[in-house]
């Protein structure tokens, strides 16, 4: 908006690999972003301009070359861009340039939602009862333009065609599930939808990854197709329809995650890299690349975790129950650093986004802000038995355990060998034996976290 009231248009997009360097978007993200650009090119009546490069020098180039006046962006929170975006700033106002920026992404600024003192939240409930819900309602959504006056510059030096940035993967394909749409269309139809058949019941369906509870709002909103704001207002406005108010209340929350990652990420921009509580530094990952490589693929012969690891790489997304599932088994059971899973998560999701990914990953490992202790390690048998007790989701990407009964999906390793046989399944050649003995993994992460322990206080 505060484009378009600046004067004539010239809307760009600049993919900047350089300056993200290790944190450039990841090969699912890049699927996604591509069709996001098509969308929003197409909103825009075709006018979108294309870069690539280093965004300093190129904003630089353009506004000599275009002669701009002003230079507009929604604020990005990921600590290399607001090192980019200092850059950028410091050499457009020396340029004579006006430079405005606008919050587009987040509820409430980092730098409102703080503790009395001035520091950031470490604990998610203060942070949001406090830190959020005491502060400023967010604003309502800003109406979308109904004209935009264009500035016409039909030829610009560097500019590319959007396939030109090469943003689809070669080696996968994402499937179409769960109706992935990029666009900010689709993302008021997925908001919609949700609020018509997803809110109510959402509070304990939201555990499910069968169920209708989940919004996949996740991508549209890191790609800015919605904005937090959006979905406030369209969940207070729907408030009097959904039937229990813990539902809205647990979906309001969930959305306040996002900010306590941003808050998080913002305050303590190593947080990708280092463990937020340095005694898990001294922790004994294990280095185990075949075990990584399985876990990948979805072949550890453990079924909730293959289940949600093959759902990541047929569709770019996993269900938040089964994240926190297959996350725990790497940094557990099997005792990978999460910093691997992190990396792996970051290329194959749809919704790769550096402060949720960061701060989720550091939650399950538990070395994290408000993270679940350590020594809480989930059990994904009963995980499975209690969230995909019919097992829908389950035989839905490991088909090749379709035909056991309920009772031993989760653990086919203790099925008897005659119902394994009616049911085709020969573990270690129809579907891999288990990577690991859960209990004994289980025990192993313990006597290293103990470990950990004791070598900190001697
Ligand atoms: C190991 C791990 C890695 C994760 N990586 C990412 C990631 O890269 N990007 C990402 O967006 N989310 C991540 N999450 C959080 C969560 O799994 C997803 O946001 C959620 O599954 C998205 O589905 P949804 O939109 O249907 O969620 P809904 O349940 O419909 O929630 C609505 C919105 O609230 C936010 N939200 C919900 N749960 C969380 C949460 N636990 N933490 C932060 N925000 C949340 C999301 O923006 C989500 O779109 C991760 C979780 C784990 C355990």
């Amino acid at each position: 908006m505060a484009a378009i009231e600046a004067g004539r248009l010239l809307p760009i997009y600049i993919l900047d690999d350089e300056n993200a360097d290790a944190h450039r978007i990841g090969g699912a993200s890049r699927w996604w972003l591509h069709h996001s650009l098509i969308a929003l090119n197409k909103s825009l009546s075709g006018k979108l301009r294309i870069f690539r490069g280093d965004a300093v020098q190129i904003l630089q180039k353009l506004v000599q070359e275009t002669g701009a006046k002003t230079v507009t962006w929604n604020r990005c929170y990921e600590p290399w861009r607001i090192l980019r975006d200092k850059k950028i700033l410091a050499g457009l106002k020396e340029s004579g340039v006006e430079v405005i920026s606008r919050n587009g992404s987040l509820l409430w600024e980092p730098w409102e939602a703080l503790k009395p003192d001035g520091t950031p939240y470490r604990v998610f409930t203060p942070f949001y009862r406090k830190g959020c819900l005491n502060s400023k309602e967010p604003h309502k959504p800003i109406k979308a333009p109904e004209k935009i006056k264009f500035a016409t510059f039909d030829m610009l030096k560097d500019a590319h065609s959007i396939s030109d940035l090469d943003l689809q993967p070669t080696n996968w394909e994402i499937k179409s599930e769960p109706d992935w749409a990029p666009g900010e269309r689709h993302a008021q139809d997925k908001l919609n939808h949700f609020l018509d058949n997803g809110i109510n019941g959402y509070n304990q369906g939201r555990n499910f990854p069968a169920s209708e509870n989940s919004s996949y709002l996740s991508p549209h909103l890191r790609f800015g197709e919605i904005s937090p704001h959006q979905i406030w207002h369209a969940l207070a406005f729907r408030e009097h329809m959904i039937e229990n108010e813990e539902d809205a209340d647990q979906f309001r929350m969930e959305v306040a995650w996002r900010e306590f990652s941003y808050n998080l990420l913002c305050h303590i921009p190593d947080l990708p890299d280092k463990n937020l509580q340095p005694k898990f530094d001294a922790f004994s990952w294990r280095k185990d690349t075949a075990a990584l490589k399985a876990w990948q693929r979805g072949q550890t012969g453990i079924p909730i975790v293959d289940a949600g690891m093959r759902e990541l790489w047929q569709t770019g997304f996993m269900h938040n129950r089964v994240r926190m599932v297959a996350a725990s088994f790497l940094v557990k059971n099997l005792m990978i650093d999460w910093r691997e899973g992190a990396r792996w998560f970051w290329d194959c999701l749809v919704d790769a986004d550096l402060a949720n990914n960061s701060a989720s990953w550091q939650w399950v490992a538990g070395c994290g802000a408000d993270a679940a202790p350590y020594f809480r390690i989930f059990n994904p048998t009963t995980q499975g038995l209690r969230f995909d007790s019919k097992g829908e989701y389950t035989r839905k990407y490991v088909p090749e355990l379709a035909c056991l009964p309920d009772k031993w999906l989760f653990n086919p390793w203790d099925a008897p060998q005659e119902i394994l046989s009616v049911a085709g399944i020969t573990l270690g050649k129809t579907y891999p034996e288990p990577l690991v003995d859960l209990k004994m993994s289980r025990q192993r992460a313990l006597n290293a976290y103990s470990d950990m322990k004791t070598r900190q206080s001697s």
